[in-house]
């Protein structure tokens, strides 16, 4: 099948040229493109049987350690076998090409660091900073043990209190990081251009970022496999991969 060609709108290609201020917001679809499974994909084997509301929160880390952290840690092992896209790499090279970009990510893989992306806001944190389940203070992780299979693990034990490490991502009834979303949404309200992508826009409160852009005069694009409603005169749907879609916007 020929490639379709994607016609990227001279508002937006203009508004990047005049921009100050970039925010790039991602969601799961960018992983996706890396061929990083979604949360719910993720769930083969040893834990298929699980739901995520049995696997993803403070309580059920509780009751089996073991069985949420080997879940946690083979899951960031194949992270590291990931690679940065197309995508990932075109927001790189985007913010070469103006005054200031913000990345804002609802991602807990570090492919947006691994592309070279610096200001990078972690909205659900990063499988990759855990830290202890009763003091907070952050795990350094060492070169842990490959995985050769799916396996229950026991966590490691926090240096200062002996508690346990926990994965350093948001869990079901956490709230986000409040420094990440007051710096993610002064981003929203001071940026001209926002890039919406591969993200469905319904989670709250990040579903909010793409409106607080609008509000502030921003120009919205939100990039994605599917068509976006757009309510706004200043709201544009570009539907396709991020990785063909966004190099079209980077200067060579
Ligand atoms: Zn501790």
């Amino acid at each position: 099948m020929p490639k379709k060609t994607i016609q990227v709108p001279t508002e937006l290609l203009n508004a990047l040229a005049d921009a100050q201020h970039v925010v790039v917001f991602t969601g799961a679809g960018v992983s996706a493109e890396s061929g990083v499974s979604t949360f719910r994909d993720a769930l083969t084997g040893l834990w298929a049987r699980f739901d995520p509301m049995q696997l993803a929160t403070p309580e059920a880390f509780l009751a089996d350690p073991d069985l949420v952290w080997g879940w946690y840690e083979w899951r960031r092992q194949l992270l590291l076998k990931a690679h940065p896209n197309p995508a990932h790499q075109a927001i790189v090279k985007l913010a070469q090409q103006v005054p200031k970009l913000t990345v804002i990510t609802q991602n807990v893989d570090d492919l947006h660091e691994r592309a070279g992306s610096r200001d990078v806001l972690h909205l659900h944190g990063s499988i990759f900073n855990p830290r202890c389940f009763s003091c907070a203070q952050p795990y350094p992780l060492k070169q842990a043990p490959a995985m050769r299979h799916e396996q229950a693990l026991p966590p490691p034990t926090c240096s200062y209190c002996q508690g346990m490490i926990r994965p350093g991502v948001v869990w079901f009834g956490e709230a986000l990081p409040q420094a990440e979303m007051e710096a993610a949404f002064a981003a929203a309200e001071n940026c001209d251009v926002l890039l919406s992508i591969g993200t469905s826009g319904v989670v709250q409160p990040a579903a909010q970022i793409p409106q607080l852009a609008l509000r502030s005069g921003a120009l919205v694009a939100h990039i994605n496999l599917e068509p976006v409603s757009c309510q706004h005169a200043r709201e544009l749907s570009l539907v396709g991969v991020a990785g063909q879609i966004l190099p079209l916007l980077v200067q060579d």
